[in-house]
């Protein structure tokens, strides 16, 4: 704490991301990477744009991109203008709390959910209510519809850190039951087993969906996330993001999203690759005694009866081999871990296999 503090700093609570380790050497399952690289055309497009080029400011409204991803939607009914793309998700996320989240009544989400949401409501003082999800983890619609006066409605699908899919009629169910309400979809994990609400948003004129490229496009290095929704929620954001940062997309940004976006092939191929692995480790730690929760993600959350989640993760740690644990009520005997290669996941669980002895 400092005299030359804003009042409102002191009183955040900011979000601890998981551990980014300089060993180069470590099994690293603890922050939801892609195991495949980047598209090699996204690649190439990056190492085409560095040169004088970078003298000059990029596109302020990353038009390109804008256009890949309206096209990539375009049977949905999706233009340029029901896009809004960002300096990863997290920002568009940023922008969506103040620009369509802040009203008098509070917000809902989750109990168990994305831990981000709570520090966007410290930093733009959101008031916000938590729903408890159901024993097995799951969203229960009718808990948000009989919750009262709320002002929007904000949960990923598949949720984090459950894996959890809501299947794609509850969240219609949900959007049009609150048609005075902003419910924003986070679909950072949808490419892994979901199915988008981006085909409900020319319906829905509360709805937004917004993804990454962090995840199932391998691109987190680069930051770049992007929303969907009808173009008075883009306006809304737009004008935030006009009051903050004109350019927060660079050059290599543009040109590598939008190369990325339009190679579909390597999308497919990577995807299928770790729903293929995700499949072998979940068998694989149900094997050793694991309680698995059903994942449409490249994570998988798990629990084992005879075992302490932290104590595991400790002894793996030592082992070099990094998962994520969280010390919240309840999840704390779960361990999040991230789909590597058929090959981290096999060092993964043959570290298991002799620590359970
Ligand atoms: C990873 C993640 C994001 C943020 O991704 P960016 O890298 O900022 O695009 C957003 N929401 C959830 C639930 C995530 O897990």
């Amino acid at each position: 704490m400092s005299k030359y503090w804003s009042p409102i700093v002191s009183r955040l609570t900011p979000y601890t991301p998981g551990e980014q380790p300089k060993l180069s050497k470590l099994v690293k399952l603890n922050t939801n990477e892609n195991p495949y690289g980047p598209s090699p055309l996204a690649l190439a497009a990056i190492a085409r744009e560095v040169g004088d080029s970078l003298r000059l400011y990029p596109n302020p409204d990353a038009e390109p991109l804008k256009l890949a991803i309206a096209e990539y939607h375009a049977q949905h009914g999706i233009t340029p203008a029901h896009v809004f793309v960002g300096n990863g998700s997290d920002e568009v996320l940023a922008h969506a709390f103040q620009a369509l989240l802040q009203h008098d009544a509070p917000i809902l989400f989750p109990d168990i959910t994305y831990s981000f949401y709570p520090t966007y409501c410290s930093l733009y003082q959101v008031a916000y209510r938590t729903i408890p999800l159901a024993a097995d983890f799951t969203l229960r619609v009718d808990d948000y519809l009989t919750a009262g006066a709320n002002g929007g409605i904000i949960f990923p699908n598949p949720n984090a850190p459950t894996g959890c899919l809501l299947p794609l009629a509850e969240v219609e169910r949900l959007a049009a039951a609150q048609p005075d309400s902003v419910v924003i979809v986070d679909e950072a994990y949808v490419d892994f087993g979901g199915d988008s609400a981006i085909p409900l948003v020319a319906r829905y004129p509360n709805l937004l969906v917004v993804q990454t490229l962090s995840k199932s496009r391998s691109l987190a290095g680069l930051r770049v996330g992007f929303a969907i929704g009808q173009p008075d929620l883009i306006t809304a954001l737009e004008r935030v993001k006009n009051s903050f940062n004109s350019y927060p997309l660079d050059r290599m940004a543009i040109v590598g999203a939008t190369a990325s976006i339009q190679d579909q092939a390597h999308f497919e191929q990577t995807r299928q690759a770790v729903i293929a692995s995700r499949n072998t480790l979940v068998a694989g730690l149900q094997a050793l005694g694991f309680e698995v929760l059903p994942s449409a993600a490249n994570f998988v959350f798990a629990r084992h009866p005879r075992h302490d989640a932290a104590q595991l993760a400790a002894t793996l740690r030592s082992d070099g081999i990094i998962v994520r644990h969280f010390s919240s009520e309840r999840i704390a005997q779960f361990l999040r871990i991230t789909v590597g290669t058929d090959a981290a996941c096999h060092t993964l669980l043959d570290a298991l296999r002799i620590h359970l002895q």
